[in-house]
């Protein structure tokens, strides 16, 4: 997978060079380049905003380094290697995606993350101030598929954050950048539920012992306190995702266990 982050402040991005993440772009599971915005503005200050049409506070990003910037990556990605090839680039035919981060976007989940873990080749528009120019987004329809993206509902100063989230939680899923594929499988989000309590020795610890059930070796019965824990848990913290649930299907996986 081949993954664009364009930004003004490119070093927020360093993290990505750390843990599974950095380990899977050494390995060529991941191509990961940021690009500086500011790179290209044509103006002696480098200006990336301006003042919005119609009044009110804030600046608002100009929209020709966005488009100068967008169009070196396409160019980019589509010289990069077929995705047969470590470091793959975009399949013919497939547009890449361009996700733009806004508190105004649909909002982030495990089941888009799964979808994007499919793409070969990511586009992140990391907006600062009030935004983006809209125009961008409508002119970058025309190359990309654009999925404008929300981390939740609450307000970042910028894009960069929502991107190293975004990225780290589709990177995981991409096969190969997590050793043991079985640890995706029994996680929160995975099947609509929320994970169930975990342990680690010692099984006493400042008089609060491990669940009994877990040290008993019955994998029938922990595989059933831990469906139990994990429908009360969600019930208590998110009923939402219960309601979401279908409950025939809710029903039958209860059934299995
Ligand atoms: N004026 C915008 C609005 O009210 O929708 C908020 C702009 S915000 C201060 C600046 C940038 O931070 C946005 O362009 C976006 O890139 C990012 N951002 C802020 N909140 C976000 C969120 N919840 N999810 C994703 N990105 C967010």
């Amino acid at each position: 997978m081949r993954i664009d982050v364009v930004s003004i402040f490119p070093e927020y991005l360093a993290a990505l060079d750390l843990s599974l993440i950095g380990k899977a772009r050494l390995q060529g599971l991941l191509e990961l380049s940021v690009e500086d915005l500011r790179r290209y503005t044509t103006d002696r200050h480098r200006t990336v905003d301006d003042t919005p049409y119609g009044g009110g506070a804030g600046m608002v990003m100009k929209p020709e380094p966005w488009a100068l910037a967008l169009e070196d990556v396409l160019e980019r990605g589509a010289a990069a290697p077929g995705p047969a090839a470590p470091g793959a680039g975009t399949p013919p035919g497939e547009r890449p995606v361009l996700v733009v981060p806004s508190p105004a976007g649909e909002v982030f989940t495990q089941a888009v993350a799964r979808e994007l873990a499919e793409r070969e080749h990511l586009v992140f528009a990391c907006g600062r101030y009030e935004g983006i120019d809209e125009r961008v987004v409508d002119w970058a329809r025309e190359r990309f598929e654009v999925r404008p993206m929300s981390l939740g509902d609450y307000v970042l100063n910028g894009g960069e954050v929502a991107v190293l989230a975004m990225v780290e939680a589709i990177g995981r899923l991409v096969p190969g950048v997590i050793g043991n594929p079985e640890s995706l499988v029994e996680e929160s989000h995975s099947d609509g539920l929320l994970e169930y309590p975990v342990y680690t020795k010692p099984a006493l610890w400042r008089d609060r012992p491990v669940p009994e059930v877990l040290l008993s070796g019955h994998h029938g019965r922990i595989a059933r306190w831990r469906r139990d824990l994990q429908l009360r848990r969600t019930a208590a913290r998110r009923p939402d995702l219960v309601a979401a649930l279908d409950p025939a299907a809710l029903d039958r996986a209860d059934r299995a266990v």
